[in-house]
């Protein structure tokens, strides 16, 4: 099973007929409350929608950002629950980490619609593809990645977007830490490099006539 069969880029007629230069931001491993905090603040000073892919547990946490995102127009996607390798889980455990995500993002937020799921690690398996729709989830992909989690630079993750985003193009950032790695880090400042990115990535993307938009609602 490749990524291929999953959305990793939007394809010029499903653009919702506005043809041309779209481009789609997405942000994993959220939500935390500074670092998610300070990428929604430039979303909202920039005007761009954005889509979120959340870790069940943090969005428990953090019920507010979760119903922030949604305030302010952008998408919430699953990023499962606890953020596994779901190629290593049994069938009853893929289920659980989707459905109780999915369960955790409507208790914060009703009225929110959860249309794409994201598997950790862009690891993807039929268990993984089967059980995703089986929750009504369409699996989301992407194209473009920065690899902004390494921290290699702000300079770095610019250039690197700028360098392969094409039309269509879903870029992969991250506004958080998955489970397993944040004793790695120094929490505090943990994706600095990507809120400085993206308050110039932005301006530099419509720049270059790309146009920010949510995901399209069917392709
Ligand atoms: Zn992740």
């Amino acid at each position: 099973m490749t990524p291929i069969e999953c959305l990793s880029k939007v394809g010029s007629e499903c653009d919702d007929g506005t043809a041309g230069r779209s481009v789609y931001l997405t942000f994993d491993d959220g939500p935390d409350p500074l670092c998610t905090t300070e990428v929604l603040n430039v979303l909202a000073e920039q005007r761009v929608p954005a889509t979120f892919c959340v870790i069940g547990a943090y969005a428990a946490d953090q019920p507010q950002l979760i119903q922030r995102m949604i305030a302010e127009g952008h998408e919430v996607a699953n990023h499962t629950m606890n953020h596994p390798d779901l190629s290593r889980c049994g069938p009853g455990e893929v289920h659980r980490e989707l459905f109780e995500a999915n369960r955790t993002i409507r208790m914060a937020c009703p009225q929110a619609p959860i249309r794409h799921m994201r598997a950790p690690y862009g690891v993807w398996t039929e268990q993984v593809l089967t059980t995703s729709a089986s929750a009504g989830l369409a699996p989301l992909h992407w194209s473009v990645d920065p690899r902004d989690w390494s921290r290699p630079g702000i300079d770095a993750i610019v250039d690197a977007v700028l360098a392969s985003v094409q039309p269509g193009a879903i870029v992969l950032l991250h506004d958080g830490c998955p489970p397993d790695e944040l004793g790695q880090s120094i929490h505090s400042g943990l994706r600095d490099q990507t809120v400085m990115a993206l308050s110039r990535l932005i301006p530099a993307l419509h720049e270059r006539g790309f146009v920010i938009r949510p995901l399209p609602q069917q392709y």
